[in-house]
């Protein structure tokens, strides 16, 4: 039984608990805490309270726990692996990705408070000094979704911290531990100060109620949400009512232009890992592969086949790659996206069938334009991969930007420039020339446009979790017209 963490203490067990259940096996993994109304007023009070000392500790102590924290990450490898592969069904390419991750961005983070906070700016006034500061906003809400549950939880709270902001996360109830708990056991043993950092868990139809603490409570400034763009909607519509700054971090229909003087078999494995890792349950995965003509059928022939060498089964088995889907559900939106576009014509190259909730890495080629999978309209959160064969590249680029999502893209070519000259015309937040729509450094910014949200990761993230403080200081008289 997991229980809330609430001003530096693991709370009282007794209230009610809902199940996590491991995806492979669908046996009960834990029991945690079912939040309430009240859980979630009792971590902002002791985010409140604990705001100014944490903003005004010294640089250097803040620096010595996060770096403290990145060690534990490190200490406790195998364990953390173990963990997201029986709660969140992810290989050990894509936990040992998250914690490599996760360990640079604290010790990044761990040396931001000794950037410069501020400008002075001259004043046209006589004696009047003006200058300008970076001030933390005080409590921050996050909201961690399942998928890359271990990093991007650490991505939610910890960058506000950095910046001197006391946090309340609320994990996503699929795998409340691995993006969230572990993390508040993790800052506990660093020597993190109560309060700093608080978890309240809920059970799925207590998500509103907590969310609704948020958006009322006068000391939560920033919401930090990272999830579906159907559920940012309606937390979008109430942070409008609250007056409430949100960070979306959203989906994405993330396309790959493969040009005619690309390199055939570095497109097939940026590919392939931009499709299928943790089988295409990460925002970044690649869903749709524009081809040029001349390369179509080598390009296809060669993923069939690397694709198709991949281990799919158990996900503590070091060399699988291709573990479960989250859930039935997940399982069953792959399944009808795939039968519509088979339905209307599709062809099938691979895949397309499951075995419990298994489901074989799919792609498909030919989709007539109004299948869901190839319209870019919505998300495909799973393991199919849907490809095109174009002649003309600008037709491609096109198409690859007829989508209302702009979160990451890749153009494979053997001309830097060209690339380059196409990458500035992509309205996407990310575009990688010559890599995979998948990829992820903790200093980098990662972040959309359109419906894939606003906002970004690494140290622009002050954008985000900072407001700016101008102070003026006037050493003459003033000078008034009246
Ligand atoms: P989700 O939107 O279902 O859930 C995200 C969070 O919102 C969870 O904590 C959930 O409990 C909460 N939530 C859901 N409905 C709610 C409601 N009505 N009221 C209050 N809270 C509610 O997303 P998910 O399935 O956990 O994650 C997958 C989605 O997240 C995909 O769309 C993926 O592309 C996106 N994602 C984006 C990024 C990024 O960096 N851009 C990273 C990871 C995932």
């Amino acid at each position: 039984m997991r229980t809330h963490f609430i001003n530096g203490e693991w709370t009282d067990a007794s209230g009610p608990t809902f199940p996590v259940y491991n995806p492979l096996s669908d046996e009960l993994f834990e029991e945690c805490a079912a939040g309430t109304a009240a859980d979630t007023e009792a971590a902002v009070a002791a985010a409140a309270a604990a705001f100014h000392a944490w903003a005004s500790m010294a640089p250097g102590a803040r620096q010595a726990l996060f770096l403290k924290a990145a060690d534990i990450v490190e200490r406790r490898t195998e364990e953390l692996v173990t963990l997201m592969a029986a709660e969140g069904g992810a290989s050990r390419a894509f936990s040992t990705f998250q914690i490599r991750l996760s360990a640079a961005m604290l010790r990044q983070a761990a040396g931001w408070g000794y950037l410069p906070q501020g400008d002075v700016i001259l004043s046209d006034t006589p004696g009047r000094t003006a200058t300008v500061t970076r001030k933390p906003l005080g409590v921050v809400a996050g909201f961690t979704p399942w998928n890359g549950a271990f990093y991007l939880a650490w991505r939610t709270f910890l960058l506000p911290m950095a910046f001197g902001n006391t946090t309340v996360i609320k994990p996503s109830e699929l795998a409340p531990i691995s993006s969230g708990l572990v993390h508040a056991e993790i800052l506990a043993e660093a020597g993190f100060p109560a309060g700093t950092f608080n978890v309240v868990t809920n059970a799925p139809e207590g998500a509103a109620a907590i969310a609704e603490v948020f958006f009322s409570s006068p000391a939560v400034r920033v919401i930090n949400f990272t999830g579906s763009d159907k559920t940012a909607r309606i937390l979008g519509e109430r942070a409008g009512r609250a007056l409430k700054r949100m960070v979306l971090e959203l989906g994405g229909f993330n396309p790959a232009i493969i040009l005619d003087d690309a390199d055939v078999e570095e497109s097939i494995k940026a590919v392939t890992f931009g499709a299928f890792l943790h089988q295409g349950q990460v925002c970044m995965n690649t869903r749709k592969v524009y081809v040029a003509r001349s390369l179509h059928d080598a390009f296809v022939a060669g993923l069939k086949a690397r694709v198709e060498s991949l281990k799919i089964g158990d996900p503590i088995d070091p060399t699988v790659i291709i573990g479960p889907l989250i859930n039935d559900r997940a399982v069953a939106q792959i399944a009808a996206r795939v039968k519509d576009a088979l339905d209307r014509g599709a062809t099938l190259v691979t895949g397309g069938y499951a075995d419990g909730r298994l489901y074989r890495p799919t792609i498909v080629t030919n989709v007539p334009a109004d299948a869901i999978c190839t319209s870019g309209a919505d998300e495909t959160f799973g393991p199919l991969l849907v490809i095109e064969a174009f002649d003309d590249a600008e037709e491609a680029l096109r198409k690859a930007q007829d989508t209302p999502y702009g979160l990451t893209a890749s153009i494979m070519t053997g001309d830097r420039a060209r690339g380059l000259a196409m990458a500035d015309r992509f309205d996407s937040g990310i575009v990688h020339v010559n890599g995979p729509t998948m990829a992820s450094e903790a200093a980098l910014p990662v972040g959309g446009v359109k419906n894939s949200g606003w906002g970004r990761s690494g140290y622009y993230s002050i954008e985000d979790f900072t407001e700016l403080r101008l102070t003026t200081v006037s050493t003459e008289p003033g000078r008034y017209p009246f």
